[in-house]
C-alpha cells in the first residue's frame, strides 16, 4: 500500500514538473517573439566568400548587392509587416498574397535568396538528371535554352528578373518578370533566376547586360539548381 502511494505521489510530482516546464517554455517563446519582431525575415547565408564569383561577378558587386541591396529589402519588409496580417506569415505566403511595398520587398528577398544560392566558385557546366532531360526535350539542347534565356533577359525593359520555372507537371518555361516578380505568383516554381537590375552588373559590365548574362552561366551551381526541379 505504501509503495502504491509513493508511485502515485511521484507521478503527480512529475506531471506538475512537466506542466511547469511547458508554461516556462511558452513564456520564453512569447518573450523571444516580442523581442524578435523586427528580425522575422532574414536573408539567406552566402554559401561562398564574397570574392568567390570573380571574375564573373566582382567582390565589390557581391558586397554591395548582397550586403546592401538585399539587406535593405529585409530591413524594409521587417518594418512594413508590423501590425499587418503578414506579421507571422512565411515569406512565400507574403509573396503570393501581398501587393505594393510589402510585395516588392518580400519578392526581392525571395528572389535574391534563390539567386545567391544558385552560384558557386568554379561553377558552370550543364544541369544534370531530370532537369537536363526536360531542358533537352523542351528547348532542343542546353545551348538553345541558354540562348532563349539570355534573349529574354537582354530584352526585358527596365529592372527585373529572367526565370526558368516549372509547373505542376514538370513543364518548363522562361519568364520575364518586372521589378520583384517571381514565378510563384503565377502558380509556378522558380528553378533558376538571373537578376537583370542594373545593380547586379553595372560595376562590372556597365551597360553591357548581354555580356553579363553570357558570363553568369560560368558560376551556376547546377547541383543546387537541378535539385529544385
Ligand atoms: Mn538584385
Amino acid at each position: 500500500m505504501k509503495a502504491i502511494h509513493y508511485y502515485l505521489l511521484t507521478g503527480l510530482f512529475t506531471l506538475s514538473m512537466i506542466s511547469c516546464n511547458n508554461s516556462n517554455a511558452k513564456n520564453n517563446e512569447n518573450n523571444n517573439s516580442k523581442n524578435k519582431v523586427n528580425m522575422k525575415f532574414e536573408k539567406v547565408a552566402l554559401p561562398y566568400a564574397t570574392d568567390a564569383l570573380e571574375p564573373v561577378i566582382s567582390k565589390q558587386t557581391v558586397e554591395l548587392h548582397y550586403g546592401k541591396h538585399h539587406q535593405a529589402y529585409v530591413d524594409n519588409l521587417n518594418k512594413l509587416v508590423v501590425g499587418t496580417k503578414f506579421e507571422n506569415a512565411d515569406l512565400e505566403t507574403v509573396v503570393k498574397e501581398s501587393d505594393g511595398a510589402i510585395f516588392n520587398n518580400a519578392g526581392q528577398i525571395l528572389n535574391h535568396n534563390i539567386y545567391f544560392t544558385s552560384f558557386k566558385k568554379d561553377g558552370g557546366g550543364e544541369p544534370t538528371g531530370m532537369l537536363a532531360e526536360a531542358i533537352n526535350e523542351q528547348f532542343g539542347s542546353f545551348d538553345k535554352f541558354k540562348e532563349e534565356f539570355n534573349a529574354a533577359g537582354t530584352s526585358l525593359f527596365g529592372s527585373g528578373w529572367v526565370w526558368l520555372a516549372k509547373d505542376g507537371s514538370g513543364k518548363l518555361s522562361i519568364l520575364k518578370e518586372s521589378n520583384a516578380g517571381n514565378p510563384l505568383t503565377s502558380g509556378l516554381t522558380p528553378v533558376l533566376g538571373f537578376d537583370v537590375w542594373e545593380h547586379s552588373y553595372y560595376l562590372d559590365y556597365q551597360n553591357r547586360r548581354a555580356e553579363h548574362l553570357k558570363e553568369v552561366w560560368k558560376i551556376v551551381d547546377w547541383d543546387v539548381v537541378s535539385a529544385r526541379y
